[in-house]
């Protein structure tokens, strides 16, 4: 059993570009803050890839997170050229995360959109869909990838789409999928969800049709909640709400397994920036935010979200948010950093 002040270990991927400068800051925060956790380094990325592992991680890294079971990677980049694996899909495949979560909301008006009521979750099924990799040549001109979509599947996602919707107190889950024309694979998604959706009585559900589904998203996201859908449609939707949300910079991401969680910013490395010192470290710090909820550390996590947002509102912007007449004030990552630090305890 786990004594309740024991802390957690956590898997730490350093990652590439913006990477270690971000990650320095998020755990910065993140101790500064009280979190009861240890981190342990794990090596993938670039550097894995360079020295002629094309899955660009090393097997003392699976060790060291079928040990710890909770990763926090920063991104990395996968190098140029044939035969460099994507790690984001080896890991997810590999640990069974078939969950992935995405959370985006204003911040208006301290960082512009032109959606200033926008709260939206959406998760997106990780594992099956077009993306199990399933693809054949019929003949020299005829090629087909498999959309494979199982019941247990549909449950796992829908399940948990709902647990979410209840654990963080959303009130509407809404399916998006396309049964209208796939009456087998997206009829049985959306059949599950309302066989599930049945069970959650305290929470409002409905399903729309992708298409004219994402159409509203982009333009009315403040009537989504909580959006539960397939591989395919979710990694469409969840780019739309990022950036429509104005911010790529800002949002982090959780990839939740059965045994094992990753969490994440949801943007690349950023080699343009990378050494400057000027990086947002807060679409890794909100992964972190994530992390920490998912290891019972609720109330760090608000406590870290709250200092984050008192630091935005006063106008205290990184250079990608810096706004001319709205933000008092430009500040690097590590001024950034110190001044989230500074604010810890405080409520926006
Ligand atoms: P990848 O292929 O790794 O996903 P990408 O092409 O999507 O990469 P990103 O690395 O996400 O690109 O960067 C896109 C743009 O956003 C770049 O100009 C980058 O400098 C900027 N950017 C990304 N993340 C940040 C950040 N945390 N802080 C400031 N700027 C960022
Ligand atoms: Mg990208």
């Amino acid at each position: 059993y786990k004594r309740i002040n024991q802390a957690t270990t956590i898997a730490v991927a350093e990652g590439d570009g913006i990477g270690p400068e971000i990650m320095r800051a998020t755990l910065n925060i993140l101790k500064a803050a009280g979190a009861n956790i240890k981190t342990e380094p794990i090596e993938v990325g670039q550097q894995v890839y360079l020295s002629g592992n094309s899955s660009g991680i090393t097997e003392e890294s699976w060790k060291t997170i079928s040990k710890n079971k909770v990763i926090l990677k920063a991104p990395i980049t996968t190098p140029q050229g044939k035969g460099y694996k994507s790690l984001n899909v080896t890991l997810r495949k590999s640990l069974g995360l078939f969950s992935n979560v995405r959370p985006v909301s204003s911040l208006h008006p301290y960082v512009h959109t032109n959606f200033p009521e926008m709260d939206i979750v959406v998760i997106r099924e990780n594992e099956e869909d077009l993306y199990a990799g399933i693809e054949h040549r019929q003949t020299e001109d005829v090629v087909q990838c498999l959309k494979l979509i199982t019941r247990p599947g549909c449950e796992k996602i829908v399940r948990y789409a709902f647990e979410y919707a209840r654990a963080y107190n959303r009130k509407k889950v809404t399916c998006m999928v396309k049964d209208n024309i796939m009456k087998l694979t997206d009829g049985l998604f959306h059949t599950v969800f309302k066989e599930i959706a049945a069970e959650y009585s305290d929470i409002e559900s409905n399903a729309q049709i992708i298409d004219i589904g994402s159409a509203k998203i982009a333009a009315s996201p403040e009537n989504f909640d909580v959006i539960v859908t397939s591989n395919l449609y979710g990694d469409i939707i969840s780019d739309i709400v990022a950036e429509i949300g104005g911010s790529v910079g800002m949002a982090g991401s959780a990839n939740v397994g059965k045994n094992v969680a990753m969490f994440e910013a949801i943007h690349g490395s950023a080699p343009d920036i990378a050494g400057k010192k000027i990086a947002n470290p807060s679409g890794l710090l909100n992964g972190a935010i994530l992390m920490l909820a998912h290891i019972g550390q609720a109330e760090v996590a608000d406590k870290i979200k709250n200092a984050w947002l008192t630091t935005l509102e006063d106008g205290i912007h990184t250079a990608d948010v810096y706004q001319k007449g709205k933000s008092t004030k430009k500040v690097n990552t590590e001024e950034f950093t110190e001044a989230v630090i500074e604010r810890l305890g405080q409520t926006p």
